[in-house]
């Protein structure tokens, strides 16, 4: 059930709508003024909100302002509602990023059919937002999400100076299970480990596909040694799966790279993956089925 929150000095006319939204089968959280609004909003965000724009103590322009300020990818849906027609603040409540704009008095039907249209576009928007941060085949993260996603954990980490570790992670001879069992038990085998990676790491932890087969894992507030129990524990859980496959079991193994700030020297969350693929690659060398870490990596390899 949509969540809306009405947004008006007036008891009166918050009772309407909560009336006329009731009725449609729509939640209703009520503020009676801005300041309050904007605490709801932050501590728990509604689906659309109906906002009026005289109030006493923060105008509904200023929430409005202050919504879109703190909007991420998806926006917040408000219908602004006021008494006051002028032309001007029509135009200013658009331009300040409102979707709508209802006078009152209003018609329950038309206030209704605003409603719904904008919650329809809201569902589509995080679909498609979800869409465009999801591995198809996998279901977890792709690889556009993660970056953009390290790039933030890096910062994040170096401003607060906090631990941040990475792990790139790649299944050994994959290309063995395509060639002996076909590109399909590859593709199953591919959404069975990233289920058990699912399963091994953190809530904290963002992971997702990184390449073919290929997954990275950010761990933020992790220094390099708790990142490596990690690494390590998932490694053997993989070594142990038994992937069931028209009546065989398969069995896979994989490599990581770990690296991890402060232990590492990067000044860049380019560098730090640069040094983790870079020791993925070494445990690659050393046989696979291995966690590499190690601090003595020289980095001349780029
Ligand atoms: P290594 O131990 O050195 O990593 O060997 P490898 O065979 O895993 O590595 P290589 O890079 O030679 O081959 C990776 C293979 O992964 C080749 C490619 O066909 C396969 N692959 C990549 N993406 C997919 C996918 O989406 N589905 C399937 N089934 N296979 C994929
Ligand atoms: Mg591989
Ligand atoms: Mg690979």
């Amino acid at each position: 059930m949509a969540r809306i929150l009405v947004v008006d000095d007036s008891r009166v006319v918050r009772e309407m709508l909560r009336r006329v939204l009731e009725e449609a089968n729509y939640e209703v959280i009520e503020a009676s003024s801005g300041k309050e609004a904007m605490k709801i909003i932050e501590e728990d965000p509604p689906d659309l909100v109906i906002l009026d724009i005289i109030m006493d103590d923060v105008g509904g322009f200023e929430v409005l302002k202050w919504i879109r300020a703190r909007d991420d990818v998806i926006q917040l849906p408000v219908l602004l509602l006021t008494s006051q027609s002028a032309t001007e603040n029509h135009v200013k409540g658009l331009n300040l990023g409102a979707n709508d704009y209802i006078t009152k008095p209003f018609e329950d039907p038309v206030l209704l059919a605003r409603v719904k249209n904008f919650l329809k576009i809201r569902r589509l928007e995080k679909m498609l937002f979800e869409k465009a941060v999801t591995d198809e085949l996998t279901g977890v993260y792709n690889r556009r999400f993660l970056f953009k996603r390290f790039q933030e954990e890096f910062s994040e980490a170096i401003r607060h100076d906090k631990p941040l570790s990475v792990s790139i992670l790649d299944i050994d001879h994959f290309k063995r299970i395509n060639d002996t069992y076909g590109h399909n038990c590859g593709d199953f085998v591919l959404r069975k480990i990233a289920k058990e990676i699912k399963n091994s790491v953190r809530l904290e932890d963002v992971f997702g596909r990184y390449g073919g087969e290929e997954f990275l894992i950010i761990l933020p507030f992790t220094n390099k040694q708790d990142a490596l129990h990690q690494a390590e524990r998932l490694r053997k859980r993989i070594a142990e799966m038994k992937i069931p496959w028209k009546g065989e079991n398969i069995s896979v193994t994989v490599s990581i790279g770990i690296a991890g700030i402060p232990d590492d020297p990067a000044s860049s969350e380019e560098e730090l993956l640069k040094i983790a693929d870079y020791r993925l690659y070494r445990a690659k060398e050393k046989g696979r089925n291995k966690v590499e870490w190690e601090d003595s990596v020289k980095l001349g390899v780029t």
